[in-house]
């Protein structure tokens, strides 16, 4: 039996036919490969977009829109260098909003955010915050760093030097001690795994609750905290520690402080901040410190303190001129 030989017109269409195959699968493919482009093209889109409403500082399109604008207004813009991440190996470098006062190189807001290693995402408008990097202080800490609104701080000074002021003229009475609550931000920076804390608004408690060498928080004092928690929902604020006056005895947490911080102030967040009220010779800058939870169960206090207290004239020259 012979092999009838092939007739070329059928090599020919076969020949065609696995042609067009092999066109018609490249051309799927790759419809395929450029929908999963667009895709992930939409993606990166949507997700730069929500990134720039919750953190619009950040990001390049709109930071060169931001300094173009802060460029139009005559306005510096200010620029935090990071140091290397050591995990990275990256430099990153973040911007920050344009400030509305004016800063000059040696102003020391500018010089205190420069300290500032990794500034929180949480905070927007730089030129409204006193950075306090609490390394100055504490060896161990799990809150790094500080930053207290001007508004926080002005409401501070008002409710100590104005409010109560007939309070510091009792030289010959002991003096009571007055407090209040304070509310603000706490995020857990990625880098370093310590807190990072604003404080935004203070709530002075009742002179009911004041006593010579302690504070105490009454029922109305955490009735009033409720309100003004809720009053502040919408903008996050929560609680994040207590602040009190120790006029003319030094900055320490007693006994009842500890007690106080033990019970109420319980998150890793939580802070104590204390300013000695009664101007002297050993007292002329109000010195102003905040207590910390060192790590589990165990507070910072003032026998492991490396340097100075924060003077509070600082930052009251600060909130009232910029500087
Ligand atoms: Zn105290």
């Amino acid at each position: 039996m012979s092999i009838a030989p092939i007739d070329p017109i059928y090599i020919i269409i076969i020949g065609v036919l696995i042609l067009t195959l092999a066109a018609f699968t490249f051309l799927v493919i790759k419809s395929k490969a450029k929908s999963r482009q667009k895709e992930k093209e939409e993606f990166v889109r949507n997700f730069e977009q929500k990134r720039q409403q919750q953190f619009p500082d950040t990001g390049n399109a709109d930071a060169a829109g931001a300094a173009a604008s802060s460029a139009a207004d005559g306005r510096p813009k200010i620029t935090i260098n990071k140091t290397k991440d050591a995990a990275s190996g990256i430099k990153e470098t973040s911007s920050l909003p344009a400030p509305k006062r004016e800063v000059t190189a040696s102003s020391s807001a500018e010089s205190r955010w420069s300290k500032i290693q990794y500034p929180p995402t949480f905070i927007h408008d730089a030129e409204k915050y006193f950075p306090i990097p609490l390394s100055d202080w504490w060896r161990e800490s799990q809150v790094s760093d500080i930053f207290i609104h001007d508004a926080c701080a002005a409401r501070i000074d008002e409710f100590v030097f104005n409010d109560n002021n007939l309070l510091l003229n009792m030289r010959n009475a002991e003096i009571p001690e007055i407090g209040g609550f304070l509310l603000g931000k706490a995020e857990k920076n990625q880098h370093t795994g310590k807190y990072q804390v604003s404080l935004e608004r203070f709530v002075n408690i009742e002179s009911e609750d004041f006593g010579v060498y302690q504070i105490s928080f009454g029922s109305k004092a955490w009735s009033k905290l409720e309100k003004q928690t809720g009053y502040y929902e919408d903008e996050g604020y929560k609680l994040m520690g207590w602040f009190h006056t120790h006029p003319g005895h030094g900055l320490f947490l007693s006994r009842p402080d500890q007690n106080i911080h033990q019970t109420w102030f319980k998150e890793p967040y939580h802070i104590a901040m204390e300013l000695d009220s009664l101007q002297s010779d050993n007292n002329p800058h109000f010195q102003t410190g905040f207590f910390t939870w060192k790590n589990q169960g165990v507070l910072n206090n003032a026998e492991g303190k490396k340097t100075d207290w924060l003077r509070w004239t600082d930052v009251r020259r600060w909130y009232k001129h910029g500087a």
